[in-house]
């Protein structure tokens, strides 16, 4: 039986584990800290006696990648897919409520069945077509009109969403990927998916017990500290007590965040993006909920509510430049805006901040160039994560398909 080592039980680790394990090789999963999911987690939080998400994750049923490996770890029932491709919107500075409606086909699209966000007219397209066919060094803004209802109602908030930074910051290249998966393939690959059980009950542990199945146990609270190198191939894994010196027959698929990745191999990786910051609201009595259960926020620092039984969870993008030392007026706003943003009344019984260092890597033209390719110089050594160059930003889809293309590279 072959070996395959793969450092880091994020969801790039975990789908190239789950492929490999499936194809009948042996995995030793070697991770960090002391739990699997990286990013993308759940924890019980004493302070609302609930179990919470590290932060609001939102999925659309275009991701095959995702939807694909919740059916492998037999969590796909566990996936809420929304009956429709609509996102409903609210603008605090006036109170505007709309919802933003994906038509089943590019024919629909261009004859205008797309619902827009009231004052965003036909312009919107031709901004689509700036975007799609921009250069690789390009950020958002340099393709999109800036002011006017198309910029702050449409482009902001997808720039902040899909690439968690401004479109000053961010590249439109991402961001024209993902519109060419989702809304360019109309309403099929719109649906918005997420997951009211959480994220870990969802994609982590059920990914875990498939793992354990096999055989197959994270060995945790073990960082790599190094990667010996020698005939062009890796020889041994660095340890902190340990050194495990690899076989000829032996790989390893390095399934690492970019800037960690980029000082193991002492190569150039993009470097780390944005904070997100995720408020938690317990409420009771529990909010009414509508056919769906996230909300986008504009005129706030509010960006995107979902709410989960009597947990209102609040995600703001790009969040660096919001201080942190009063964790308590920061709490206090988003749950004004909340509270406006879905029309309901009194306080929280408990609440929660939280904020995400380096949530995604950066997404800026520049960073972007340095992303690693999964084939790498040493023979026996392929690389996973989000950051790995593929079309798409730092997401869960592109987490998840890396580790299925390293898993398929380390078998071949
Ligand atoms: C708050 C927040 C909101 C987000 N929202 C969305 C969203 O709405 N939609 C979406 O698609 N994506 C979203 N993302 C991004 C998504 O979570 C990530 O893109 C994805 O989880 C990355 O997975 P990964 O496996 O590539 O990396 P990671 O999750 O970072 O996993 C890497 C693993 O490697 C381990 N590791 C690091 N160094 C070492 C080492 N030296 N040795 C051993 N192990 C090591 C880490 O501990 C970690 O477990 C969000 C992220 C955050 C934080």
């Amino acid at each position: 039986m072959r070996r395959v080592h793969v450092i880091g039980a994020g969801l790039a680790g975990l789908s190239a584990a789950l492929r490999l394990t499936s194809a009948d090789v042996e995995v030793v999963l070697w991770e960090a800290t002391g739990r699997a999911g990286g990013r993308c987690w759940s924890f019980h939080d004493s302070q609302l006696d609930r179990l919470i998400d590290n932060g609001n994750h939102l999925v659309l049923s275009g991701n095959t990648a995702v939807l694909d490996y919740c059916r492998r770890i037999g969590s796909f029932d566990r996936l809420r897919i929304a009956p429709e491709a609509a996102l409903p919107f609210v603008d605090l500075a006036d109170g505007a409520r709309w919802t933003v409606r994906v038509p089943d086909g590019s024919r629909d699209l261009l004859q205008g069945g797309l619902s827009l966000p009231p004052g965003v007219g036909a312009g919107a397209l031709l901004d689509t077509a700036r975007l799609l066919s921009a250069g690789a060094t390009r950020t958002v803004a340099d393709v999109i009109r800036p002011g006017g209802p198309a910029r702050t109602r449409l482009w902001d908030p997808l720039s902040l969403a899909i690439l968690n930074a401004s479109p000053e910051d961010g590249a439109a290249h991402p961001l024209a990927a993902v519109l060419r998966r989702t809304v360019l393939r109309g309403a099929a690959a719109c649906r918005p998916v997420t997951m009211p059980d959480g994220l870990g009950p969802t994609l982590v542990e059920p990914a875990l017990a498939t793992l354990a199945a096999s055989g197959c146990v994270p060995r945790f609270r073990n960082p790599l500290r190094g990667l010996k190198k020698q005939d062009g191939r890796i020889s041994a894994l660095v340890f902190d007590a340990s050194e495990v010196a690899l076989g000829h027959d032996e790989r390893v698929i390095l399934a690492v965040p970019a800037p960690a990745a980029g000082r193991l191999l002492e190569l150039p990786a993009p470097a780390a993006g944005q904070s997100i910051l995720n408020a938690h609201f317990r409420i009771s009595p529990e909010p009414p909920v509508e056919t769906f259960p996230l909300l986008g926020v504009l005129s706030g620092l509010a960006q995107w509510i979902f709410v989960r039984g009597d947990v209102v969870s609040v995600t703001v993008s790009a969040a660096d430049g919001v201080e942190m030392h009063d964790s308590d007026a920061t709490l206090d706003r988003l749950w004004t805006e909340t509270a406006a943003a879905l029309a309901i009344q009194g306080r929280p019984v408990a609440r929660r901040l939280l904020r995400e260092k380096a949530a995604t890597f950066s997404p800026a033209p520049a960073e972007l160039a340095r992303r690693l390719k999964s084939g790498t110089p040493w023979e026996n050594l392929h690389l996973a994560g989000d950051h790995v160059a593929s079309p798409l930003p730092s997401t869960i889809e592109g987490a998840i398909a890396s580790g299925d293309a390293a898993a398929q590279s380390a078998v071949a």
